[in-house]
């Protein structure tokens, strides 16, 4: 099968022309049409398997058909205080992750009126904020630098429609299990209570699976 088959914005299926993906991954065979439908899912996934793309084009599919609806409000120029508002949140472990994901963020978000972002900690917070401040629809954290910026009030988790935790089993390994749910009750607090909730792990022991319980509304789907 291709990326053809699957039910995609068409300005979509022209970024992934763009970025040569012909053949879906399986993890992508699997989870798009599952995402696109609107449901929520746990998937095992290894790193290389291709799990970004994964979540990504699904996710910002959906939100190319609404972008001008839904597309956060620009700052005026020059403003200094603005609250970034993303509509995609996805947290991982990593600042070396984070920074993977966001290329991938730019590549899908070409020609969108999505804009990306990425914020991590062990790096200075000023040239972070001043890009939440150019507007943010799509956010890419690690989970102490995005509790930080959320309670310094330079992010609000309350229009989150999609929240994505990614490498779920390195995350809970590095202890930032109290950051994850703190972010997640957040999120619970949005607008209208829509949120779709894409979890990604290697590993699947018993406290990913208890994460899992907590996090997504449905029975999970549990992918190999
Ligand atoms: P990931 O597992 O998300 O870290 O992706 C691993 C690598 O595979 C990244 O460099 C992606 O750009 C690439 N990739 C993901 N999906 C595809 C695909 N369907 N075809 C070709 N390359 C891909």
């Amino acid at each position: 099968s291709t990326f053809d088959d699957a039910n995609l914005h068409s300005a979509m299926k022209d970024n992934v022309k763009l970025a040569r993906y012909t053949v879906p991954t399986p993890v992508q065979k699997y989870s798009i049409p599952i995402i696109t439908e609107g449901h929520d899912l746990m998937a095992c996934a290894q790193t290389g398997s291709g799990k970004t793309a994964a979540f990504l084009i699904p996710v910002l599919s959906k939100l190319f058909g609404k972008a001008k609806k839904l597309a956060a409000p620009r700052p005026p120029p020059g403003a200094r205080r603005f609250k970034a508002e993303p509509l995609v949140l996805i947290i991982a472990p990593t600042r070396e992750l984070a920074t993977q994901i966001f290329d991938e963020c730019r590549r899908f978000t070409y020609r969108s009126m999505m804009r990306p972002c990425v914020v991590y900690g062990g790096a200075e917070s000023l040239p972070q904020k001043n890009e939440l401040a150019k507007g943010c629809d799509v956010l890419t954290a690690t989970p102490g630098r995005l509790n930080d910026f959320v309670e310094r009030g330079f992010i609000s988790l309350r229009r989150v429609k999609y929240l994505v935790l990614d490498e779920a089993d390195r995350m809970l390994d590095m202890g930032f299990e109290n950051d994850i749910r703190k972010i997640v009750q957040k999120s619970d607090l949005c607008d209208d209570g829509t949120r779709q909730t894409l979890m990604f792990s290697a590993t699947f022991p018993k406290s990913i699976r208890s994460l899992a319980k907590d996090f997504l509304a449905e029975k999970y789907i549990f992918l190999t």
